[in-house]
């Protein structure tokens, strides 16, 4: 049976879903192609992962707060590109409690004798609540902007709206003041809990404070980082950069995996975020850097740090020229590239294209359904060199051994993972073939000072001898 058109009766005028006019099987089509119309040209597109549940999965949900023509106090959404409030009591996307909770602080303004800010005059008190729920705990942050610091009764309003909602963990006051589009001022009170939700993802904790970014769809999160793991392939001596890091979850998660991760962010308080999001789950092997992706990435690129993979998820606008640049001097062996714009993804993937990697892997996945946004995983691994190319070289007039043409890292890697079961990196690899004469790129086998370079264990060391033995290397 064909599943009924979204049901929204304000659509239109919220504008905050595009695609009402489609089932959600025929969404993921459309985004699918979509996906294979601007990407289709470097890989083949996997099929898009779309969500068991469409409804509701919005774990941030905010509401302006105002009054219509005839001094009814409303709240929602604003209607696009205007300043006039559509009324929001329920949501096809957003969180059902956070809804409800909503519509509460609605009723309870009155009792209370709470005003509505007006953005006109700049009196009044409540502007605008945003509610955020962690999927994973169930615990809830209740945020009240309000335009002015005095919050009269504040306590029993807090006691109120509790015990219609035992379920809120914190409620947080934030003094918005200034004529802005904004929705959070810089002040903040605590009235009640802690001042932050804890969620659980993947099995680690993040903290989520009012302003730190965190992903909204926590079913589709989970997908969209279990697929970057499983591109990113980490092994414990990898170095692996997370660049565009937010509160650090990306990292976080991969440092399980690696050797070491370094995270970079611009914004200051996701990097305060991230620093305690690491101390909680009591991760070691991860640093932060509140700086500028690019500056950093050239930094790296010039002190030739040895990276072995890069994460990056980028804004919409998509990453630089130099820091893909950068990328390509460092030369890890994979990239994998978190999007949220198609457009500006395959803009970065034909730079990438150009100067030494291939697009491996492709999968869109659906983390907004019933708008037009798609999110999209990218592997790209560095480009062997070319067995295909027809030319005669004399040997003896280069600077490599013949035994040094024959196989890449990856046939040595696969071969070993297929014959001894065991992973072994690059570095391990160029330890070998050293140890057998093979001409080394040097930079494989020294640390930078201070760091300590692992030495490869007897029997991997024995294991990557026979693949050098299988492919006549040695
Ligand atoms: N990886 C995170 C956050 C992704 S959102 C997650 O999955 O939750 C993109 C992040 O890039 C934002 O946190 C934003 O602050 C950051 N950012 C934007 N421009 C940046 C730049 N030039 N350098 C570093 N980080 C930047």
């Amino acid at each position: 049976m064909k599943e009924k058109v979204f049901p929204c009766t304000v659509a239109k005028k919220c504008g905050g879903c595009q695609l009402t006019n489609m089932t959600y099987e025929e969404q993921l089509s459309f985004k699918q192609a979509k996906v294979i119309k601007l990407l289709g040209r470097f890989c083949r597109v996997d099929r898009i992962i779309g969500m068991k549940e469409p409804y509701h999965y919005r774990n941030k949900v905010q509401a302006a707060f105002g009054r219509t023509r005839s001094g009814m106090i409303i709240s929602g959404v604003y209607q696009s590109s205007t300043h006039n409030i559509v009324k929001v009591d329920s949501c096809y996307i957003e969180d059902k409690k956070a809804d409800e909770i909503i519509v509460t602080v609605r009723e309870l303004l009155k009792s209370f004798h709470l005003t509505v800010f007006d953005d006109r005059t700049g009196k009044g008190f409540l502007r605008h609540v945003l509610v955020k729920r962690a999927f994973g705990t169930g615990e809830i942050m209740v945020v009240l902007v309000t335009g002015t610091p005095i919050f009269k009764s504040k306590n029993d309003f807090c006691r109120a709206l509790r015990k219609v909602h035992p379920e809120i963990t914190t409620i947080v006051q934030n003094v918005n003041n200034s004529f802005t589009s904004l929705v959070l001022g810089e002040k903040e009170f605590v009235l009640y809990g802690d001042g932050y939700i804890t969620d659980e993802l993947l099995g680690f904790r993040f903290r989520i404070s009012p302003k730190s970014f965190y992903q909204i769809n926590y079913e589709g999160t989970k997908l969209l980082y279990s697929k970057a793991m499983q591109f990113a392939d980490i092994s414990k001596e990898d170095r692996v950069i997370d660049a565009y890091s937010g509160v650090g979850t990306i990292g976080i998660i991969a440092s399980q995996y690696a050797k070491e991760v370094i995270s970079v962010e611009l914004n200051r308080d996701a990097v305060r975020d991230a620093r305690i999001n690491a101390a909680i789950n009591n991760i070691e092997n991860i640093r932060f850097f509140c700086a500028d992706a690019t500056e950093f990435l050239l930094a790296a690129a010039e002190e030739n740090e040895k990276i072995d993979v890069v994460l990056m998820d980028p804004p919409r606008a998509g990453s630089t020229v130099e820091f893909m640049k950068s990328v390509c001097t460092l030369a890890p062996e994979k990239v994998v590239y978190i999007s949220c714009n198609p457009e500006t993804l395959a803009r970065d993937l034909t730079f990438f294209t150009k100067n030494g990697y291939k697009v491996k892997k492709i999968q869109p996945v659906d983390m907004f359904p019933h708008t037009n946004h798609v999110e999209t995983v990218v592997l790209l691994s560095q480009r062997r060199p070319d067995t295909h190319i027809d030319i005669k070289l004399d040997l003896s007039e280069l600077d490599i051994t013949a035994a040094e043409t024959k196989a890449t890292y990856q046939e040595i890697k696969d071969y070993v993972l297929e014959k001894h079961g065991l992973k072994v990196s690059s570095l391990y690899i160029s330890q070998v073939k050293a140890k057998c004469g093979i001409i080394e790129r040097e930079n494989y086998n020294k640390g930078k000072e201070g760091h300590r370079v692992p030495k490869c264990p007897k029997e991997k060391e024995e294991a990557i001898m026979d693949a050098l033995k299988h492919f006549n290397m040695i």
